[in-house]
């Protein structure tokens, strides 16, 4: 561990210790409620400042016609550059600026970002502002101890990740900003804990599933055809084939937590027959054979499995039951599909956030693959570029929830950390 000290980061980071409690706290009380998208231009326009003043070069960058874009819900995105003193590798960090709703059972205000003790109260503390000023702070640190560093740093503020990143993240890989001959390293400081390495995600397949009947009167449902119990079918089908077959698969992605390391499937919603009504109707309602019913699926799938043999084995389980249902008619539609992520050990951002982990924590760091997606998909798939992994400080389970908090000292360890990797990749011996 003498090589921090000697070398100053330690001492930087601690000195910065109040700096990296009031840059969190400025980011949460800008509320970048998502939905709908508020505030936007506000955040980008406060880190601009803070990382201008710190030397960067910054760019304020709207999503124009992404989703969600529109003149009262602008998507601004944020990025800032700074050059060493020779050319090199860049290394980016990129956070997500957006936060979820607040919901209901706080006991604080969700944007008063209060310190109490070790812990920072607010909703995006966690998930991710926390991890943004981290991440800020490791390169100020960083840069004061080695001003004559070889290569770039970025430090990316981006839009609209809890929905899909489409106004953010996927609109800059689009622009360029994520390819292999801009940035070679990316670290997304989503909260993972410390001490750990999210190398990737799961593949997800959204898709909608309709069968088709016949209306008729409710009384006499033999002249018409039910969709719903077609439906039934499918859905019966589903519990005695499927959900044993993909209990049975099990990924040699280390994916947290343990049960999604086999694929998932839910059922997001259902609907059938007569549409509802609005909750003040007090009629009844109408007697007839459902010549409608649709479901949306949400199909998590492994690095093992292929998108088309996903899809495949939902078309061959629909086709059993077409072979033995008289009048059996169905659609599937294609809502959304995002292919599994995963980042090699060996790549070089993942071997050296491990050695960081290791020289300030002592231990050695766990690998994880999240259940779900993140915009490492548009890094991977847009920007071409596979040395991406997440890593942040903060408690996963605490995103979203109410009270989110984010420890002091686990943001002080991962600048560190941060830190300490921009050395060993920017500094040659
Ligand atoms: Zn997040």
């Amino acid at each position: 561990m003498t090589d921090i000290e000697e070398k100053g980061l330690r001492a930087q980071i601690a000195a910065r210790r109040g700096d990296l409690i009031a840059l969190t706290q400025d980011l949460i009380r800008i509320p970048t409620l998502n939905p709908p998208g508020r505030n936007y231009r506000e955040i980008c326009e406060y880190l601009q400042a803070r990382l201008a003043h710190a030397g960067f070069a910054v760019e304020l960058i709207r999503a124009r016609g992404a989703p969600g874009d529109s003149a009262r819900t602008p998507r601004w995105n944020m990025v800032a550059r700074h050059e060493g003193a020779a050319s090199g590798e860049c290394v980016h960090f990129n956070g997500h600026h957006d936060v979820v709703e607040v919901g209901h059972g706080w006991s604080r205000d969700p944007f008063a970002a209060t310190l109490e003790g070790d812990r920072i109260y607010g909703r995006g503390a966690c998930d991710m502002k926390g991890g943004i000023a981290t991440a800020i702070i490791a390169a100020e640190a960083f840069i004061a101890v080695h001003p004559d560093y070889r290569g770039a740093i970025e430090i990316s503020a981006t839009a609209d990740e809890e929905t899909g990143g489409y106004g953010g993240v996927a609109y800059l890989a689009e622009k360029g900003y994520f390819s292999p001959e801009r940035v070679q390293h990316v670290i997304i400081p989503e909260p993972l804990d410390k001490d750990r390495i999210c190398l990737g995600h799961r593949g997800v397949w959204w898709a909608e599933i309709e069968t088709g009947g016949r209306i008729a009167h409710g009384s006499m449902p033999f002249l018409g055809d039910s969709a719903i119990r077609h439906m039934g079918a499918v859905l019966a089908e589903m519990e005695e084939h499927l959900f044993p077959l993909l209990e049975g698969r099990l990924s040699e992605m280390p994916v947290v937590p343990e049960g999604a390391r086999h694929p998932t499937l839910n059922i997001n919603s259902i609907h059938g027959g007569e549409s509802e009504q609005c909750e003040s109707y007090t009629g009844l309602p109408a007697p007839c054979v459902a010549d409608r019913c649709r479901i949306v699926i949400d199909r998590r799938f492994l690095i093992e499995e292929n998108i088309d043999e996903v899809k495949a084995e939902i078309t061959a389980l629909l086709e059993r039951i077409r072979k033995r249902r008289p009048c059996f008619r169905y659609e599937i539609r294609d809502m959304m599909e995002v292919s599994p992520s995963m980042t090699d050990r060996c790549a070089p951002v993942v071997a050296t956030v491990a050695e960081a982990i290791e020289a300030v924590l002592g231990t050695a760091p766990e690998y994880v693959v999240s259940p779900g997606t993140y915009d490492q998909k548009h890094i991977d798939r847009i920007g071409r570029l596979k040395n991406c992994i997440a890593y942040g400080p903060g408690i996963l389970d605490l995103a979203h929830q109410p009270d989110e908090w984010i420890s002091v000292q686990d943001m002080c360890d991962s600048a560190l950390i941060m830190a300490l990797t921009l050395e060993r990749l920017l500094c040659p011996a």
